[in-house]
């Protein structure tokens, strides 16, 4: 089984991305981002605790998300592989990660990271706010303290990967198009 993980500051283009990986590949995308949005919309306790750090602008906890991926590898079937999307995101999420795989002799098999530079995050989430109607991408202060969340507690997973050799980056400013063969150029590589 293959593990990918995409990465990338907010706004990189990963949601848009991973589709087109996952369709190519037969991979299953799995965005904790969607996983909790999903449960916001279905009102559920955890949903609850999650709407006010995701409206902050804040990591929930990361025992919340690690227990949805590993429950997310154990149920799906019938798949080449697993696309994670903004997860993880912290070392220590990374290290459980590995845990996880590891009671069952997998492991990481990349990393994919888009990037791009601070000022294009905010053009492309304010962007992105109409379209699709998220409360962390219609206010200001909360992309800005995404951006500053991410350069302090994701941004370390880089050296992280890099020392395991799994760290692959591109280029994430161009088209769309542009952006997927980048990717594609990467997995068809490894
Ligand atoms: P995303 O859709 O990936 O931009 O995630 C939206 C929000 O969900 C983030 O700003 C966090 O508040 C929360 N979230 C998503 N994934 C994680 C994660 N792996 N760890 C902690 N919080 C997360």
């Amino acid at each position: 089984m293959k593990y990918y993980i995409l990465f990338g500051p907010p706004g990189a283009g990963k949601g848009t991305q991973a589709k087109a990986l996952a369709e190519k590949y037969k991979l299953k995308h799995l965005s904790t981002g969607d996983l909790l949005r999903k449960e916001i919309a279905a009102g559920t306790q955890l949903g609850l605790k999650a709407k006010e750090l995701i409206e902050k602008g804040c990591l929930v906890p990361d025992e919340v998300v690690e227990g949805m991926i590993e429950s997310a590898f154990k149920t799906v079937k019938d798949v080449d592989g697993f696309l994670l999307d903004g997860f993880p995101r912290t070392i220590a999420q990374a290290e459980a990660l590995d845990a996880i795989l590891e009671r069952s002799g997998e492991t990481v098999t990349s990393v994919l990271s888009i990037m791009i530079p601070d000022e294009m995050v905010i053009s492309r989430i304010s962007g992105r706010a109409a379209v699709e109607g998220r409360a962390d991408d219609a206010n200001i202060e909360t992309i800005k303290n995404r951006i500053a969340t991410y350069h302090k507690q994701t941004e370390p997973e880089i050296a992280y990967y890099r020392s395991a050799g799994k760290y692959n980056e591109v280029d994430g400013v161009g088209s769309i198009e542009e952006v997927r063969d980048r990717l594609f150029a990467v997995v068809d590589a490894l």
